[in-house]
């Protein structure tokens, strides 16, 4: 039986098990191979106190910390939480572990454009990440898909290294900021390819056209570029934890201000909640919350009220 089992290591999973620790909790931390998460993508923080970097380096002491304080690692894949009386996690492998609470930072994915050549050309010309790729593109032929803050972000980002831009959104009106729409409207570099949807991306060794459709008249199109960005946004995987959580609307964990969530002794933190902020500092900073909400849960040392939310 385990005091604390934490599903996921990026910076909120890395945190609550430095904390576990220093509160000497018998403590699991289950993980896939991404030892670091989200914070491995990004090569350059400016915004993580103390610390300036790629993001991989910081994480590396975060894991180190959590070691030393003497985390126990399980690499494998939670698939089903549940609670009969303490918590039962089943792993993908048929293990199952028994826990007085868990802690859920497992965070979420992009979500894929499920094209032909997005597997092949991944890492290969393809990129869902424009804040980290953009500067392997310089003077190339670019282009950015989505229409959300992240996409039109992305554009702009990749006007300042790129010779072309183009952006694709699959509808003529953006979902992200009016400000960045008006930016991305007066840059040059930047052409708008409304109305159309990605349809395939093909290339040799390296992306050499992205395929696009209108969505009225099914008329292709090629573009011709050695970069694709896909930028369609993020989900959110809870079924896990079915009946034990609440979701918003795009499937996001419900958590009050301590990291509760409406089970008992389960805790969600970091990218997977409703937190609108999905940065390093405050996935830190909630894995330390929901840890010593778990400490005082495990100890009965003190009475933190009911969920709210
Ligand atoms: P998002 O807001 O969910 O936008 C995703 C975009 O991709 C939407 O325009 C969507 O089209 C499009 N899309 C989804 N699936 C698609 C598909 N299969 N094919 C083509 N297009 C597809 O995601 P995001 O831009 O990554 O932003 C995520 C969250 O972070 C948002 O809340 C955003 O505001 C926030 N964010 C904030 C900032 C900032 O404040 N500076 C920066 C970046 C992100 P539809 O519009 O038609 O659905």
């Amino acid at each position: 039986m385990y005091d604390v089992v934490i599903v996921g290591a990026g910076a909120a999973g890395l945190t609550a098990a430095i904390y576990a620790g220093r509160k000497k909790l018998k403590t699991l931390l289950v993980t896939g191979p991404n030892i670091g998460g989200e914070t491995n993508t990004t090569n350059d923080i400016q915004n993580y106190p103390g610390y300036e970097g790629p993001g991989p380096v910081l994480m590396k002491k975060f894991y180190e910390s959590a070691k030393k304080w003497g985390a126990e690692l399980l690499e494998g894949r939670v698939l089903k939480v549940s609670k009969p009386k303490n918590f039962v996690l089943e792993l993908d492998d048929g293990k199952k572990i028994d826990a007085k609470t868990v802690i859920l930072c497992y965070g979420r994915e992009r979500r894929k454009l499920n094209i032909p050549g997005e597997d092949k050309f991944f890492g290969r010309g393809l990129s869902t990440c424009t804040t980290c790729d953009a500067p392997l593109f310089p003077n190339k032929d670019t282009v950015v898909i989505g229409g959300g803050n992240s996409a039109l972000e992305g554009a702009l980002e990749l006007a300042r290294i790129a010779k072309k831009v183009y952006l694709v959104h699959r509808r003529d009106k953006f979902r992200g900021d009016e400000v960045s729409v008006e930016k991305a409207r007066q840059e040059p570099k930047i052409e708008l390819v409304l109305n159309h949807i990605p349809v395939e991306i093909t290339g040799d060794k390296f992306v050499k056209t992205l395929i696009v459709e209108d969505v009225n008249t099914k008329k292709r199109k090629e573009l011709l570029v050695q970069g694709v960005f896909s930028e369609i946004g993020w989900e959110t995987h809870t079924d896990m934890v079915k009946g034990l959580v609440e979701t918003n609307a795009v499937g996001e964990i419900i958590v009050d201000l301590l990291c509760k969530t409406k089970t008992s002794g389960l805790y969600a933190c970091g990218d997977l909640t409703v937190v609108p902020h999905k940065q390093t500092v405050i996935s830190a900073g909630m894995g330390a919350v929901a840890c010593l909400e778990a400490y005082r849960y495990i100890t009965g040392s003190a009475t933190t009220g009911e969920y709210v939310k």
